[in-house]
Order: structure tokens, then sequence, then C-alpha cells
């Protein structure tokens, strides 16, 4: 870009007052060409998935390009509904009209990490233009061959004025975060979302922030354990683990987990094969300092399934760990990769004690077959989003919000709640002048009483 970060705002905010970006019209226009860019540019997406991460195709589209085509598919379906003035009752200004009207907010930051580098990019970004938003993206640096085809994909397809990319790290993130954005939509660490909410808390900047932390995944004593395994064993090791709603840890009641942990080990060969470090299909850890942090964390218990790495392919095997103590680091830390520390439990509420001993999770997965048991975990433990008897697909929805509380983020996005996150409600009371009512005036001799009479 060859603009600074100052010129391209200025830029964008001058374009978003012009209100072309708020026509309806044009906000359908503009997703059905994402839509066609992304389409065509398929391959060259696998490509850099591959190059990046390794990420083998089926995967590609299931998690990244799927998703994003799913969420244009139903934003253009629903945008024009979600945009429409809602009418809400009068209140006390009787024979008035009151509604809420969604408006843009304008000029959108929008900042991606690296795990999920094409969905994590352009799902906001499909919500800030349903929305009616101009957008400046900052992928991340860490996988840069899909960041560059990204910055090329919008920049053969859209004016910068309306969407722009920024390539770069921190230091290209810190210029931007010193800029009068009217929101901005993190997604990333819990630690850089903290320098992101402080900048936007300095111009009360309205923020968004997708963040990470430790998701449990608890089995309880009456769980299907076939199909806990096997969904556990998807969830825990698609994309090797760096999924931000990955089951981190398992809490397991101790009668089952035996049997647990045997069928997870069938799930993986049967997902994996029996040397998941030479199978072709398996994505890698994004960097050596990942790889490193991550090695360290495997010897802090006993490895019970996997446990080989290839540091030159960095590759690291799904692996399986018992006898981790809470105070270890691999319990302290986001894990990130394809580790999963088990812990039992004998009481249920023992294993709910522990959770509710650490930050509000991101997801929270619970296997178990009885209704009170769910209902039990689901009162007590707050937690961003989740899945009974399932892993991850909470996510896919795009009827349910997806975000986190506390530590894990605030706001949600995805469908409608992708809109809201750009949207300001804006309300508008409109008055009638056929007639007034007086009692809310200090001449009104009955008004004392009426109001009374009514307002509590
Ligand atoms: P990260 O926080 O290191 O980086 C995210 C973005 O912030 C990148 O674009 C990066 O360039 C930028 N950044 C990094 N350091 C910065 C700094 N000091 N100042 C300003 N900007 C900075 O996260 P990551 O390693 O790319 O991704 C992994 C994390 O993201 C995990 O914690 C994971 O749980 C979380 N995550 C959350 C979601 C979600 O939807 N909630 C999705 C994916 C990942």
């Amino acid at each position: 870009m060859d603009m600074s970060a100052g010129e391209l705002v200025e830029r964008q905010k001058q374009y978003f007052d012009s209100g072309i970006t708020k026509d309806v019209r044009f906000r359908l226009d503009m997703l059905q060409k994402l839509r066609e860019t992304i389409r065509g540019a398929e391959d060259r997406i696998y490509e850099a998935l591959h190059a990046d991460l390794n990420k083998p195709k089926a995967e590609s589209y299931g998690t990244e390009i799927g998703i994003v085509l799913h969420e244009i598919g139903f934003a253009l379906k629903h945008a024009n509904r979600w945009a429409k003035p809602k009418k809400v009752k009068p209140g006390f200004a009787v024979g008035g009209k009151s509604f809420i009207m969604p408006e843009p907010y304008g000029t959108a930051l929008i900042i991606s990490p690296w795990n999920y580098p094409v969905n994590l990019t352009f799902a906001p970004l499909i919500a800030a233009m349903a929305a009616g938003n101009t957008a400046v993206l900052k992928p991340s640096e860490l996988t840069p061959t899909v960041s560059a085809l990204i910055a090329a994909l919008v920049r053969d397809n859209f004016e910068p004025r309306y969407i722009a990319v920024v390539e770069g790290g921190p230091d290209v993130n810190a210029e931007l975060l010193e800029q009068p954005f009217d929101c901005m939509f993190f997604t990333g660490s819990t630690h850089v979302g903290q320098i992101v909410a402080e900048a936007a808390a300095k111009k009360l900047i309205p923020v968004t922030l997708e963040l990470g932390g430790k998701s449990p995944c608890i089995v309880h004593r009456d769980a299907d354990l076939k199909l806990a395994a096997r969904r556990i064993v998807y969830g825990k090791f698609t994309n090797g683990g760096q999924t931000c709603v990955a089951p981190d840890y398992l809490l397991v009641h101790r009668d089952v987990k035996q049997e647990l942990l045997d069928r997870m080990r069938h799930e993986i060969e049967r997902f994996f094969g029996k040397t998941p470090v030479r199978n072709p299909n398996i994505t890698k850890i994004v960097n050596e300092r990942h790889f490193v942090r991550l090695k360290r964390y495997m010897q802090e218990g006993t490895i019970v399934i996997g446990g080989e790495t290839d540091p030159l392919l960095m590759r690291i095997a799904p692996t399986v760990m018992e006898n981790v103590q809470p105070e270890a680091r691999v319990m302290r830390e986001e894990i990130f990769g394809p580790i999963l520390p088990v812990l039992e439990y004998g009481d249920l509420d023992e294993a709910i004690r522990f959770v509710l001993d650490k930050p509000k999770p991101l997801a929270l997965y619970l296997f178990a077959e009885d209704r009170t048991v769910q209902q039990r975990v689901l009162s007590r433990v707050s937690f961003g989003g989740g899945c009974i008897n399932d892993t991850l697909l909470h996510l896919a929805n795009p009827y349910l919000p997806f975000g986190g509380v506390g530590d894990s983020g605030t706001g949600s996005y995805h469908g409608e709640f992708g809109f809201r996150a750009f949207s300001h409600y804006k309300s508008v009371l409109k008055q009638t002048t056929a007639f007034d009512i007086p009692f809310r005036y200090p001449t009104s001799k009955i008004g004392y009483r009426f109001m009374r009479r009514f307002m509590k």
C-alpha cells in the first residue's frame, strides 16, 4: 500500500461519508463480487494454505473457503432484512412511532490471526460489508503467502477507499491502532486483545474481541464413548490443534477414562495413520517458536498417545498426555497445538469447580447423555459457546452468535450477529404533531399524580 495508514483511513472515511456503501443494493453487489472473487481464486487459496500451513485440501474447504462462501450466501439472503428499520412499541409517546434503525459504524479495522487466515479475515469482512462499512484488513504476518494472496485479491477487485489490506506485523498494527477508526474487530490472543482494547478505549472506538483461552471438554460417565472419542479427536486435532475453539484439555470421569483413551487411540490411527508425522495431509505447526513451545509442554506429563515430532517438517503427532499437574504450564497457557492433557474427576462438581477456577473459556464441550448433567454444566459455567456431545460445530451455525466472554472475548459475530457487530442501532422516536399530551410539562396541574400512576 503506497499510502500512509492515516491517508488510507481518511480516504475510506470520505468514501463512507458519500453514502455509497450504505445503499443495500451496493452491499449485495459487493458481497456477490467477493463471492465470485473467492470462487475464482479457490485453487490459489488451497496453494497458499498449503504453503503456509500444509493444510489438506478438504480441510481447507471445510474450515476456510466453505465457511466463508456459506457466510456470504447467508448474508446475501438476509442482509436486506437485517438492514431494515424495526418498528417497536411507542412507550409513553402515544400517537408517535418508535423504530430502531441499524446504521453502519463507518470505517472498520479488522485484524486477524494466522490459524484460519482466510476464514478469520473474510468472515468479519462479510459482516462489515453487509452492514455497509468500509474496511481495512490486517491479516497475520505468520501466514505470509495467504496474507499476500488476500491483499492481491482485494486489490484486484475492490477499490482501496472501500476495502484495503495492510500487510505486516505488530509494528504495522501499532500504527493502525492509532487511527480514528469507527469500529475495530480483532481476532487473536487475549494478550494482544488487551492492546487492541486499550487503543480502542483511548478513542472510545467500539470493539469486538474474538480471543482464545483454555476450552475444556468434559466427558461424563454416561457419555457415548465411541462418538465422544471420534468427535474429540476431530475437534482437537483438526488444523494441528491450532483452533481457537479446540478442546484444550479433557476432564474425564475416572470410570470411563481408560476406555475413552483406547477409543481415541483407535480414532487417531484411523484419521492420521500409524505414524501421523509421516502423513502428508497433516497440518504443520505454524513456526519454530510455536514448535519449541509445544515440545516443552510434552515434558510436563506422561505421553499415552503420540508424542512423535518432525522438526524439519514442523509436525507434531496428535498427542495425549496424563499425569499433568494443574499448575504445569500446559495447564495454565492456551495450548494451541496437537497436545491434549487428560485429567480425571470422580464427581461432576469437581470438574465444574476446576473450570470455574479458570478464566471464562471461549468454548466448552460436554459429552453426557443425562439431561440433568447437561443442565448442571450449562447453568453453572459461563463460556462463549460450545456443544453438547460434539465439538467445534457450533461455530458453523450462522444462527448462533460466535464469541467469547470475559478473557475469551467481547461481542460476537456470524450471521446477523456479525451484522450487529458492525452496526450502531439508532433509536428514533417520531412524534405526532396531531396532538400534545400536556402531563409532562410543568404547567400541568395533574402531571405529578399522572406520572406517579403510570411511571412505576
Ligand atoms: P496474536 O494475538 O499473536 O495475533 C493476532 C493479530 O495481532 C495478528 O494480525 C498480529 O499481527 C497482531 N499482533 C501480534 N502482536 C501484536 C502486538 N504486540 N500489537 C499489535 N498487534 C499485534 O494471535 P495469533 O497467534 O495470530 O493467533 C492465535 C490466538 O488467536 C490464540 O489465542 C487463539 O485462541 C486466538 N484465536 C481466536 C479466535 C476466535 O475466534 N476467538 C480465532 C482464532 C484464533
